[in-house]
């Protein structure tokens, strides 16, 4: 295992700007732009994580994901998608990738992205302190979630939110995902009961940063955590 990121995209611009991006964040990136090369490139190499075009010359990122899962099934997957549509499958149980990200995307989106998935994978990241004064940190052992270090005293079901959330940065949950992440029992609650817990959840983190919109509600689809801008 080596720290580098493997970067498979066929547009040289997207491809430099995510490397640089990662490089700015302290991770060292290779990259190739055609389907064909990739496999043999894992022979030779073992990166922290890949990400991976969907649309590639030669063979496509839907066969390269599966031929990563059966060869290297701890390897993380991050899937770059301009389909939407694909979404579903790409996280499914037929393809496996770790996340996705839909194109057109913000580098800076990339990296959160890379570092949820590696605090997944690995339990840690490059360069974070969760002692930072302005981030929201989740104290799991607890089920509690604090805000520049102030618990938020947040319900088990609010946490729960959060945490699903707050591992896939910048991601739209609709309210039927987040459903299944809050009751495990597959008990059938509205999706209104959905909106009232992210309702409190907001509310919670507003009293303590009125400024800061880090829960947002994205019209007609669902919640996402957004971090920063
Ligand atoms: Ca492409």
């Amino acid at each position: 295992m080596n720290d580098t990121i493997l970067i498979v995209e066929d547009e040289p611009k997207i491809a430099r700007l995510i490397a640089d991006y990662l490089s700015k964040s302290g991770y060292a990136s290779d990259h190739i732009d055609h389907g064909n090369t990739v496999m043999e490139w894992l022979e030779e190499q073992t990166p922290l994580l890949i990400l991976l075009d969907l649309m590639l010359p030669g063979t496509d990122g839907l066969t390269l994901c599966r031929q990563i899962r059966e060869r290297y099934p701890s390897l993380p997957v991050i899937m770059l998608t301009a389909r939407v549509e694909e979404v579903d499958r790409l996280l499914g149980l037929e393809l496996g990738a770790d996340d996705y990200i839909c194109k057109p995307f913000s580098p800076r989106e990339v990296v959160a992205r890379v570092k949820a998935v590696l605090r997944r994978t690995h339990g840690s990241v490059l360069g974070e302190s969760p002692a930072e004064g302005d981030r929201l940190v989740l104290d799991e052992d607890g089920w509690r979630a604090l805000a520049g270090g102030q618990d938020l005293g947040l319900t088990a079901v609010e946490f729960q939110l959060l945490k699903v959330m707050m591992q896939s940065p910048g991601r739209i949950f609709s309210r039927d995902q987040l459903m299944d992440h809050m009751y495990r029992d597959h008990r059938i609650v509205s999706e209104r009961t959905v909106d009232s817990h992210v309702k409190k959840l907001r509310r919670k983190i507003a009293d303590i940063w009125p400024e800061r919109d880090i829960i947002r509600s994205v019209y007609g689809v669902g919640y996402k955590y957004q971090p920063e801008e």
